[in-house]
């Protein structure tokens, strides 16, 4: 007798977390997903090329990123019903954590469908890790808008959490959210700016706001970079 696999094959959606910034912190697993997988949705194909060759896999790639999020998540669920093993990856990290892939995973969701997580590296979890912060709670708020008004306001919402908040900023903003974080939480807010994370100019500072302020003036500002913010009364 034929198992149901042969007749009806399963389809499954694979999410999968890849390195953020060192190639040697992806997965065995991810690259056993990457190198079996019938197609891999990813936001830019030239660039998925640098984590896939190294590793030999050549799946079929198809274009999945915030400017299409919203058609391609049904064609990617429709080749999932279809008994596909769709692998999805960001640039960096972990799909649906500040880039795209809630969509798919929501539309394979409400469709009854497999979806399988192939956990790694994801750069709030990684800051907050090597923080030396609080981290028995804590609030993920991705980016904050670039505007600084919206910045002083969502920083004057959250300044009596009492868990640690983690946000992510890029390179062109880092120096004015901390300005901004300065004037509504204060001098001696204890923070941790993690810069480059995994990477050759990895620097992770923590300390009073005003302290790290003053060590990340006298450095580069260039790369990527999360900040944490302990809670009111935290002293380290
Ligand atoms: N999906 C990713 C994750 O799981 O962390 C996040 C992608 S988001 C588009 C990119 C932002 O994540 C960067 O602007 C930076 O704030 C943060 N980030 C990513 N890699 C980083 C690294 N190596 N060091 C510090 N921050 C990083």
């Amino acid at each position: 007798m034929a198992s149901l696999s042969a007749v009806t094959p399963v389809g499954v959606l694979h999410v999968v977390a890849t390195p953020i910034g060192n190639l040697g912190d992806i997965s065995a697993r991810a690259v056993e997903v990457l190198k079996t997988c019938s197609v891999l949705a990813c936001e830019d194909t030239r660039s998925a090329r640098h984590l896939l060759d190294p590793i030999g896999a050549s799946p079929r790639m198809i274009a999945y990123h915030e400017h299409n999020e919203a058609e391609a998540a049904n064609g990617i669920a429709d080749l999932v019903a279809a008994g596909e093993s769709v692998a999805i990856i960001s640039e960096a990290g972990t799909p649906a954590i500040s880039d795209p892939g809630f969509r798919v995973v929501r539309e394979c969701r409400k469709r009854g469908l497999r979806v399988s997580p192939v956990p790694g590296a994801c750069a709030a979890v990684t800051a907050l890790s090597a923080s030396g912060l609080p981290s028995d709670g804590f609030l993920y708020l991705g980016f904050l808008q670039p505007k600084s008004s919206a910045r002083v306001r969502a920083f004057q919402q959250y300044q009596d959490f009492e868990y640690t908040l983690i946000f992510y900023e890029s390179t062109h903003r880092i120096e004015k959210f901390l300005d901004d974080l300065l004037e509504v939480m204060g001098p001696d807010r204890v923070v941790c700016v993690a810069r480059e994370l995994t990477k050759l100019y990895e620097t992770i500072f923590t300390g009073r706001l005003v302290d790290v302020i003053a060590q990340i003036k006298t450095r580069s500002t260039k790369g990527e970079f999360v900040v944490l913010i302990a809670k009111k009364d935290f002293t380290l």
